[in-house]
């Protein structure tokens, strides 16, 4: 008997998730494993986040709320939107999911009818395509060059375009290429999509506040508020707050979506945990100064690895502008066979041979839509990206 339903065949268990499950499955062997796959700060909660969540707690503050969000936090994001990103928000316009992911869920559930397209610029976070065809809806990649910094042209951007188009899908600070638009950069996306009124932006800006050698951050409908009533604003406090188990995302968009979204939520999850909202609550309208501190480290982190990837034989790697990534090319060594004979013919069988020969864990390009590149998450110590550095040469240099 089939009992799995066939839109279960169209898609694939998260990779990030998966890799990151192999590493502690192969530590818990004894193996010793550096995992540089994490799409999370190894920074703590906030404390005073943690003390607000005690004081909801004994303030019973532990029952169902409102589905789309209480009305303490909506008014903290509004507050957000406004002080960030000079974006005016109603309450009626924004929704509290669990994490960004599910705002990306509810939305394209809510509009995305069979055979509508979805414009998911590569390399991407590895989810969007995904959700995309669990709505029965198809995924359209548009090819971000590496010699543009990864980042998509307009010209690319309206040759993709089509009377099917429902979405096109931004995500900077990318994951996992780090590449961030500037205000002028978007502004000429802008204008190519102001030409198309049929289709609708959404903009995931979880990593807003990762952004590096003092980049300004922006977002598309703050750079073009004409495009604001066909935008959807996502944003979230898992990687800015270091809050990822929390599951807070939240999004910014017309009324009649947001709507839509909403009772979507109704019939799956309904609100998010009540405890993590007071905690999102308190993340967003606490002290904020910290993040820039943690920026700076990451910052340092990056330029670490980057410097150490450039040395490497085989190993091309441009410096990430935002995000915990970094996402060298592999090019160098696909055709090199290892020390037992195998010729690496993807940047799979170049991870698969890192986690081998020098038990160190990374994930292969192919899983973002672009080959050969691999993906480093710098989100870790020091110490743990510098044994990880010393490894990946060691493999890279014994390859023939
Ligand atoms: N969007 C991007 C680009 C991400 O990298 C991630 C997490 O890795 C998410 C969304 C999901 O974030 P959340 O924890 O808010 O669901």
């Amino acid at each position: 008997m089939r009992f799995i339903a066939d839109r279960l065949n169209r898609i694939k268990p998260s990779p990030s998730s998966m890799a990151g499950q192999r590493a502690r499955e192969l530590r818990a062997t004894g193996r010793d494993i550096i995992g540089l796959t994490s799409g999370e700060p190894d920074f703590d909660t906030p404390p005073n986040v943690c003390v607000a969540v005690m004081q909801a707690m004994t303030a019973s503050k532990t029952k169902y709320t409102d589905v789309g969000g209480t009305p303490e936090l909506k008014a903290a994001i509004q507050a957000k939107f406004r002080r960030d990103n000079g974006l005016d928000y109603a309450a009626s316009e924004l929704i509290v999911g669990t994490g960004g992911k599910q705002i990306i869920f509810n939305a394209l559930m809510c509009t995305v009818e069979t055979g509508d397209e979805v414009i998911v610029p590569t390399p991407y976070w590895v989810s969007y395509p995904d959700i995309v065809l669990l709505a029965d809806g198809k995924p359209v990649f548009v090819a971000c060059p590496p010699d543009n910094g990864f980042k998509m042209r307009p010209a690319d951007l309206e040759r993709a375009i089509t009377p099917r188009t429902r979405w096109l899908v931004l995500n900077a600070p990318n994951n996992p290429s780090g590449a961030a638009y500037s205000h002028e950069e978007l502004k000429a996306l802008a204008e190519v999509l102001l030409r198309h009124p049929h289709v609708w932006i959404m903009t995931d800006d979880i990593y807003e506040h990762i952004l590096y050698d003092g980049r300004r951050f922006a977002t598309i409908a703050e750079v073009e508020p004409a495009l604001k009533e066909r935008t959807l604003t996502i944003n979230g406090v898992s990687k800015a707050y270091a809050m990822t188990g929390w599951r807070i995302g939240y999004g910014g968009a017309p009324a009649a979506l947001i709507k839509a979204m909403v009772k979507l939520q109704s019939q799956s999850t309904s609100n998010a945990s009540s405890i993590s909202q007071a905690a999102a609550l308190e993340a967003l309208s606490g002290p904020q100064e910290f993040i820039a501190e943690r920026t700076r480290i990451f910052q340092s982190r990056r330029d670490l690895v980057v410097a150490e990837l450039n040395r490497m034989p085989g190993i091309v790697c441009h410096s990430p502008e935002g995000a915990f990534y970094a996402f060298p090319s592999c090019a160098g060594v696909i055709g090199k066979t290892t020390p037992e004979g195998k010729v690496l013919r993807s940047d799979e069988d170049f991870v698969l041979y890192l986690l081998e020969a020098q038990n160190l864990a990374v994930l292969q390009g192919d899983a973002y839509g672009v080959s050969p590149f691999f993906r480093i998450s710098f989100a870790t110590s020091v110490a743990q990206l510098e044994e990880g550095c010393r490894r990946l040469r060691l493999a890279c240099e014994a390859l023939r």
